[in-house]
């Protein structure tokens, strides 16, 4: 590695600054600012493409692994809400067949009995009255 300006071999790796950090991440993710420890010049250095796809792939691998999480747990709780929304949506059908059959079983048992014409029609009303 060479000084662009005055050719000495003595660089070192120049700390990147927030905004340097924030474009590097983002745009400039194939070079690294470098600094001369002769003429105290910074320059930035192109990286070989084998070394900014690399860093460029642990990057979209650390992104993933953060946001993976989140996104897994979203979907989640989709699922769970969307299974939940469908078994309250099948009890509700079943209600109505419940009903019926709690409704048949009783007049079964009302007519079985032994109560007078007026008993069972009041009976009956009770029950409609009931079941609004
Ligand atoms: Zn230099």
């Amino acid at each position: 590695m060479q000084c662009p300006t005055c050719g000495s071999t003595d660089v070192y790796r120049s700390r990147r600054r927030w905004y340097e950090r924030l474009f590097n991440w983002l745009l400039w993710f194939h070079q690294r600012p470098y600094r001369c420890a002769t003429c105290m010049s910074r320059f930035w250095l192109r990286l070989e493409p084998r070394v900014w796809r690399h860093t460029l792939k642990t990057r979209f691998r650390r992104v993933v692994l953060t946001w993976g999480w989140y996104g897994g747990a979203l979907l989640l709780a989709v699922v769970v809400a969307w299974v939940m929304n469908l078994l309250h949506q099948k009890s509700q059908e079943s209600n109505p067949i419940y009903d019926a059959a709690m409704k048949q079983g009783i007049a079964k048992k009302l007519d079985e009995t032994d109560l007078t014409p007026e008993q069972k029609k009041a009976a009956e009303e009770f029950m409609k009255q009931n079941q609004k």
